[in-house]
This record gives C-alpha cells, structure tokens and sequence, in this order.
C-alpha cells in the first residue's frame, strides 16, 4: 500500500513526487509508456526558472527523477490502464500489477494530435512524426513540411533548421498563431517557407515520404511539395479516456479541478496537462504538481 501514487512521469508527476516523498510518505510514480513526458521530447527548454543557459528536457526531467529517488519515490515502469475510484484506498490496475494507494495523483499529461489524412499513419515513423526532438536528425540536408502555426510549431521547426535544408510551414491561416517572440524568429528564418491558407491532404511516398500534397483554401489549387519528413504540432489531446465516467471532465477531455488541484473524488487530485489546456508549461505543470502532492499529503495525513 502506497500512501500516495503518482500516475505519469512528466513534470507534474516528477514534481509531486518531490514533494510527497520528501514529506516522508511512500510515493510511488508509474512512469508509464514515455519517462518524462511531452518535455523530455523537447531541446533547449529555456524558460525553466533556474536554467540560466537553458537545459535539455530529457535532462530536465532525469535530473527531476532523480530529485524524487533521493526522497525515497519508488520509480515503476508499469503503465496503468485502469483506476478504481470508489476508494480510499484506491486500485489501481497496471499492465503488469495491480497496486493500492491512499492518495493518488493524476499527471498522466497530454498527446500530440493528428491530422488523420491519407498517408500519414501509412508513414508514421518513415518520415512522419510528431517529435522535431526525437527525428529532426534524420533530415540532415533534407528538405522537410512541417503542419502548424503555434509555438509548438515554431519551436519544434526552429530546431529542425539544425538539420533539414528547408522547411515548408503549411498553416491554415494567413497569421501565425504562435507569440510574438517566436513568431518573429521564425519570419526572420531562411529556412523556412511559409503556404499560408493551406492545409496538407495527403502524405505520398512508397517505402518512405516523398512528398505532401498540400491544398491552398483561398484559390482551392493543388501542389506537391517534394519532401523526405512531415513534421504535424497542431496541438495536442489529454491522457484522460481511462478516467472517462469516473472523474469530472470537460467535453474536450480535461478533468475539472478546483484552485487546489482536488477532482470531484476526495483523495484523487490531478495536475499537469490533463487537467490545463491553457497554460501548457512545464513549470506551470510543476507548479500544480507541487500543489496537487501538499492536498494529497494533507489528505493521506487526515489533516482538513
Ligand atoms: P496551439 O497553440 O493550439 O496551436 C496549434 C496550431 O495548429 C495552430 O496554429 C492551429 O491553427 C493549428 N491547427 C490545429 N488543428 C489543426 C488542423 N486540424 N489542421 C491544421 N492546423 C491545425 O498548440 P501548441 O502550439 O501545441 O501550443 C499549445 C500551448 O503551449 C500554447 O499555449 C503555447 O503558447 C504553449 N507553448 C509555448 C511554448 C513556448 O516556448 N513559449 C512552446 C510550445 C508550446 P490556428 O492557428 O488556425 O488555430
């Protein structure tokens, strides 16, 4: 019997961890499919309070990982696919084990969404991705498109500049989405070249992409840019669908929470991106981590 368990690996579940083993309760962390989350997918985080000069996100959420061990967080590499709620204790039930908590904190963050156009699952991981991080430096001196007009865009396309000789921008409107500071970096970038008013409806290749036909919505014309990697960040979904019936959520699937991270459950809190669809940061999601572990504490302790 865990005091408190912490479902998901990301910055929310890291930093719960912190603080819950540090007050002393056995923690556990599932770590799930990805350790670290959506940041240990991302280079050069540099807006984490404290990395003067930035830091790697897997890093980042290593050295998080280690932080929660040095308390005595216990680290399990099981992915739960199932959670009772009608505790305390709560069940929780993983692919390899079964577990029990008196708390239990849900950071099981958020997906990057798809565009499910023709092509794209046929190629997923030949050149289509969803991780500049993870597979910008298969493009090396290859000319690549990426979908998308927000920050995630902008940021991930940034890196790839690194690697691909050029980058088409498909985006579906005629303005960027993503703020000013990385907006203007990326109309100042050689590199890329934007298709405003477009959208990308088929990925075309044989064994690998070769290209993307890409159609314009203002005049309705066709083209075919010739490229080897497809790049989508238009947005992402919440980690949620086994708690659907179970936890209160909006339609979009983000689980309502009060100021202090509790869901209508008492002893289940969640935080991170399964909970926040607007501030998304990773120290936003530390934040309500942090928040969620000293409720769950007070909670497993009895303490009103
Ligand atoms: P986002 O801000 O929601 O942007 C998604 C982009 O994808 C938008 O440009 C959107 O177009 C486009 N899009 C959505 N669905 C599409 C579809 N089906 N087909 C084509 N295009 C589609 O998502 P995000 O960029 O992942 O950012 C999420 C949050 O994280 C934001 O709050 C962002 O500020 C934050 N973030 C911050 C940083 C940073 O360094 N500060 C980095 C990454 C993310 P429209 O513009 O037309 O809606």
């Amino acid at each position: 019997m865990y005091d408190i368990a912490i479902i998901g690996s990301g910055t929310a579940g890291l930093a719960a961890a912190i603080y819950s083993a540090r007050a002393s309760l056995k923690t556990v962390v599932f770590a799930g499919d990805a350790w670290g989350g959506q940041i240990a997918t991302t280079n050069d985080v540099e807006n984490f309070p404290g990395f003067d000069t930035g830091i790697d996100g897997p890093e980042l959420t290593a050295r998080m990982g280690k932080q929660a061990e040095r308390f005595g967080t216990e680290i399990v590499w099981d992915f739960i696919e199932e959670l009772d709620t009608s505790g305390p204790p709560f069940q929780l039930n993983g692919r390899l084990d079964k577990y029990s908590a008196k708390a239990v904190v849900v950071a099981t963050g958020a997906s990057p969404r798809t565009l499910g156009i023709p092509g794209e699952e046929k190629f997923w991981g030949r050149g289509v991705s969803t991780c500049a991080t993870c597979d910008g430096a298969f493009f090396k001196d290859l000319p690549v498109a990426l979908v998308g007009g927000g920050d995630s865009a902008i940021q991930e396309g940034l890196y790839l500049t690194r690697f691909a000789s050029k980058i088409y921008v498909i985006h579906r409107r005629d303005q960027l989405r993503a703020g000013p500071y990385l907006a203007q970096k990326a109309l100042e970038e050689d590199k890329f070249e934007f298709l405003w008013d477009s959208i990308a409806e088929e990925v075309i290749g044989n064994d690998t992409v070769e290209g993307v036909r890409v159609r314009n919505l203002k005049s309705g014309s066709t083209d075919v840019l010739a490229v080897e990697g497809f790049f989508i960040f238009i947005g992402h979904d919440p980690n949620t669908e086994i708690f659907k019936g179970k936890l209160d959520m909006s339609n979009s699937g983000y689980i309502s929470t009060d100021a202090r991270m509790h869901t209508n459950i008492d002893g289940i809190f969640v935080a991170g991106e399964a909970q926040d669809d607007y501030f998304r940061q990773a120290i936003t999601s530390a934040g309500e981590g942090t928040k969620a572990a000293m409720e769950a504490i007070k909670f497993v302790e009895g303490i009103p």
